[in-house]
């Protein structure tokens, strides 16, 4: 049973599981549904009004709603964006971003405490991995934002803090669990992953055949320069990535998508996006017939730590024309959130040593 300091931990349960779980208590199966469907709308034990006094008395005794806490929660006045800092039961914090697009409401959820893959850009990654999310710390945040703003969130990326398919086995549980129709019935088209280019994981995935969008972190065009700035490239090279995503689209037919941060004087010139353009189609179609993909460009948020800075305007569309002139379907992406500091993996930067202080009281 899955369990969480001792009690049974219900959020990271799926129907069966809980039905399992209630047969220990014995209780009946159908109740199952109604906690699940109780717990995925936000509402802890003491809330779940149409089952008995005395099971909810048991529930507390024997289990947990694990949902976060909101620490802290900044509203971007430019536009609506939210960002929250969630708490988790052990004092830990991770980020979770609430948007809206016109496509519907959208949340980028933390997969990690921390993250173990050390790019050099990167926030969330400066003091390494504390812990993986469990199910339900991964589906708490969604379900903490939804019932906090009171609408329907309708699509997840998983581009927060951590790597998600460092945290697979959870990873895929907590996919499963937010598809389920008696809960939040969030179904895998509507959920992007992205991962710096785990591949041996990349083609596990594939296998599930789950039609999520992948999003590869690419940021590079040659091995040089991506190992420099991305140390998983020093385990696979970018030929093997792309051989994977040809692999993962096989499979799935989904468009996959490449996230590219554009650093000033360090992968920004045209010259970069033609040699960006000439890697993606050498290695991705191999002579064979093309498939649709995306490429995402970032001008990366300045982290004091990394010391890498942003790439002027004129050089972002530059770069973006070049690659959309040689036939490379290119965006720049629109920053939500600008006033809060709504990229991952800063905002719990700020808080860590606050949070620290409070893990080592307890
Ligand atoms: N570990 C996953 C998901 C988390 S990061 C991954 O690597 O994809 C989400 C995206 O933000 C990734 O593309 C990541 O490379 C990018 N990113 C991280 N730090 C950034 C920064 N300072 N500026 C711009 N993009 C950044």
């Amino acid at each position: 049973m899955l369990t969480l300091n001792g009690k049974a931990d219900l959020l990271s349960m799926n129907i069966p599981e809980l039905e399992e779980f209630l047969i220990t208590l014995g209780e009946p199966k159908y109740r199952a549904k109604q906690i699940f469907a109780w717990m995925h709308r936000g509402v802890g034990i003491d809330g779940m009004t149409d089952i008995s006094k005395k099971l909810r008395e048991k529930l507390h005794e024997t289990a947990v709603v694990d949902l976060p806490t909101i620490e802290e929660k900044l509203v971007s006045k430019l536009d609506g964006t939210v960002k929250y800092l969630f708490g988790l039961h052990d004092g830990n914090v991770i980020e979770s971003v609430f948007m809206r697009y016109k496509h519907g409401n959208t949340i980028c959820i933390s997969s990690e405490v921390g993250c173990p893959m050390g790019c050099k850009f990167c926030a969330s990654t400066i003091g390494g991995l504390v812990r993986k999310l469990r199910p339900a710390e991964l589906l708490g945040q969604v379900i903490a934002a939804e019932h906090d703003i009171g609408e329907r969130i309708s699509n997840i990326v998983m581009m927060g803090i951590g790597e998600p398919l460092d945290n697979y086995d959870n990873t895929l549980k907590f996919l499963s669990l937010v598809g389920d129709p008696a809960g939040l019935n969030i179904g895998s088209r509507h959920i992007s992953l992205s991962t710096c280019g785990l591949v041996d994981k990349i083609d596990e995935l594939a296998k599930c055949d789950l039609q999520i969008t992948l999003s590869i972190s690419l940021h590079a065009a040659d091995d040089e320069t991506r190992s420099s700035i991305m140390p998983i490239n020093n385990k696979w090279k970018i030929s093997e990535l792309l051989d994977a995503c040809r692999r993962y689209f096989a499979v799935t037919g989904r468009r996959i998508s490449f996230e590219y941060t554009l650093i000033a004087g360090k992968n920004d010139s045209p010259e970069y996006a033609r040699r960006l353009a000439h890697t993606l189609k050498q290695g991705l179609y191999r002579g064979s017939k093309p498939f649709p993909i995306h490429v995402n460009l970032i001008p990366v948020n300045e982290v004091e730590e990394s010391g890498f800075s942003r790439s002027s305007n004129d050089a972002v569309k530059r770069f973006s024309d070049t690659l959309n002139s040689l036939g490379v379907n290119a965006t720049v992406r629109r920053k939500l959130g600008g006033d809060i500091n709504a990229s991952c993996g800063q905002l719990r930067r700020a808080k860590l040593k606050a949070a620290q202080e409070k893990i080592a009281e307890n």
